[in-house]
């Protein structure tokens, strides 16, 4: 039995954290009710599937408490200032995220927990999750990556299988949400404005992140090329004995990760006392079959190693997990080469400063953007930005947003303003965008926006774009 039995708990929403959030919950003999202010056939018959399960469904009103809530679960998506959690404060009722849940429950099922190893920041959290994974299960462990990826949190703390660590990944939401949280250790990788509508300001949407060093025991990893996320560790209150551990792309000082010489070497964990420093890896160990890794890759895999260090984890693991690592997709993928033009889809590069670390990895570049801007800014994307440009293709929605940044920072370069947001959009794009490029030059989708605006999300966006290369490709005549 846990603290949840008998309780009579909210969850919002019947998205899938809700549904997984809500049927555990009830597994775990709690009264449930689960509200959502939609009232459609597909929210009911979902409704439907729940309600079997003894489970309460709610429909058509998102904001009043169900009289008797002793708890509210939120779902990602749910402002903070939400009419419900405003009832639940209101009401002294306690408002809390999956992992939350997840965090009490882990050590429920098996007698004991495994240890959390934590990731968070505006943009590598997968990547890095992936690759931390990657090196725990070289180590021998038993692992996986969660979180905000794959299978929801509470499931997997819940599941038949046990785990020695997990790689969890943590939206900037999950950790608002998770006040008792208190991993091993945790990793904020960078801090830049996205998602403002959400967390109201760039400081609170930072003290969210922040949350992920709170109680660590052995290590706060941290940017040295982010100093916002080094102030981040030094505001938390940690356990004694907590080390501050800084990954850079440089040498690194005592108590960092870095390069040197094409090396990734850790001066923070050495193995033997009289040394100096640890070599883990070459850089050309990181997803060798990928092709040299972009510098932000080398960042993501710097900060994966700091954990896996951290856990204890030796140095040939990571050299071996660092290999065995595959990128995910639409995540700097080569697609094609054609007439000397490398092709590569960075789909997933849904906000500027995403799009400005994948447009540092090439020069020359065609630059294909565009699409919902979430009330970001570009000036400083492409003012980093300007001297790699060949040229610029603009889509989507939002595009003069970029367009006129364009005409401040880099009035030189040629911009091809598309003004379609029709699926035809992106074949035009590619072509557009072969029309500017030279031999030896790169054409990258680093839309550096989000794709709702043309595709139901980034993987269509990314897709679409292939297709496009790869009918390009083929060369004219071909009809696809
Ligand atoms: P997240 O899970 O945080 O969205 P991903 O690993 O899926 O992160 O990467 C998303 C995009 O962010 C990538 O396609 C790439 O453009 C960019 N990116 C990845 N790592 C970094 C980093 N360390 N710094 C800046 N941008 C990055």
């Amino acid at each position: 039995s846990s603290e949840f039995s008998g309780k009579h708990i909210t969850v919002a929403g019947l998205g899938v954290s809700g549904v997984s959030a809500a049927r555990a919950l009830a597994g775990l003999g709690a009264h449930v009710t689960v509200v959502d202010g939609g009232d459609s056939p597909k929210l009911r018959e979902r409704a439907a599937g729940l309600e079997a399960e003894g489970v309460t469904v709610r429909l058509g009103d998102a904001a009043t408490l169900p009289a008797g809530t002793g708890l509210v679960v939120t779902s990602p998506g749910w402002r903070p200032d939400s009419a419900l959690f405003a009832a639940a404060a209101e009401a002294g009722v306690e408002v809390v995220g999956d992992v939350e849940i997840a965090w009490r429950l882990r050590a429920l099922k098996h007698g004991r927990a495994a240890t959390w190893l934590a990731v968070t920041g505006t943009n590598g959290k997968t990547t890095t999750v992936r690759m931390l994974a990657s090196i725990l299960k070289a180590a021998g462990l038993r692992t996986a990556a969660v979180g905000n990826i794959g299978t929801p949190i509470i499931d997997v703390v819940l599941g038949e299988q046990e785990y020695d660590v997990l790689a969890v990944e943590l939206s900037s939401y999950q950790l608002h949400w998770a006040p008792s949280l208190r991993a091993h250790s945790g990793a904020v990788l960078n801090v830049a404005p996205d998602h403002l509508d959400w967390h109201g300001s760039l400081r609170a949407y930072a003290a969210d992140k922040g949350r992920i060093y709170e109680g660590n025991t052995v290590a706060c990893v941290y940017n040295v090329a982010d100093p916002a996320t080094e102030r981040l560790v030094m505001a938390a209150d940690v356990e004694e004995g907590c080390r501050a551990i800084g990954f850079t792309l440089g040498a690194p000082g005592p108590s960092m990760l870095g390069v040197v010489d094409g090396l990734l070497v850790d001066r923070a964990f050495v193995e033997n006392r009289h040394q100096q420093a640890q070599e883990l890896a070459e850089i050309s160990d990181i997803a060798p079959e990928a092709g040299p890794p972009a510098p932000h890759n080398i960042a993501n895999a710097l900060a994966a190693a700091a954990l896996a260090r951290a856990y204890g984890v030796p140095a040939t693991a990571v050299r071996e997990g660092l290999r065995a690592f595959r990128p995910e997709a639409h995540r700097i993928a080569h697609v094609a080469d054609v007439a000397g033009v490398a092709y590569v889809d960075d789909s997933k590069a849904t906000n500027p400063h995403a799009a400005q670390a994948s447009l540092a990895a090439y020069e020359p570049v065609v630059w294909i953007a565009g699409g919902l801007a979430k009330g970001a800014t570009f000036d400083e994307l492409v003012e980093a930005s300007a001297k790699r440009l060949r040229g610029v293709v603009l889509i989507g929605a939002e595009r003069a947003l970029i367009r006129e940044a364009l005409a401040r920072h880099a009035p030189d370069v040629p911009v091809v303003d598309l003004d379609r947001t029709d699926t035809g959009a992106m074949a035009a794009a590619v072509g557009e965008a072969a029309r500017l490029a030279r031999a030896g030059d790169t054409v990258l989708l680093a839309p550096a926006c989000a794709s709702m605006d043309m595709f139901t999300d980034y993987n269509q966006r990314g897709e679409v774009f292939a297709e496009a290369v790869r009918a390009l490709a083929a060369g004219p005549g071909t009809d696809q």
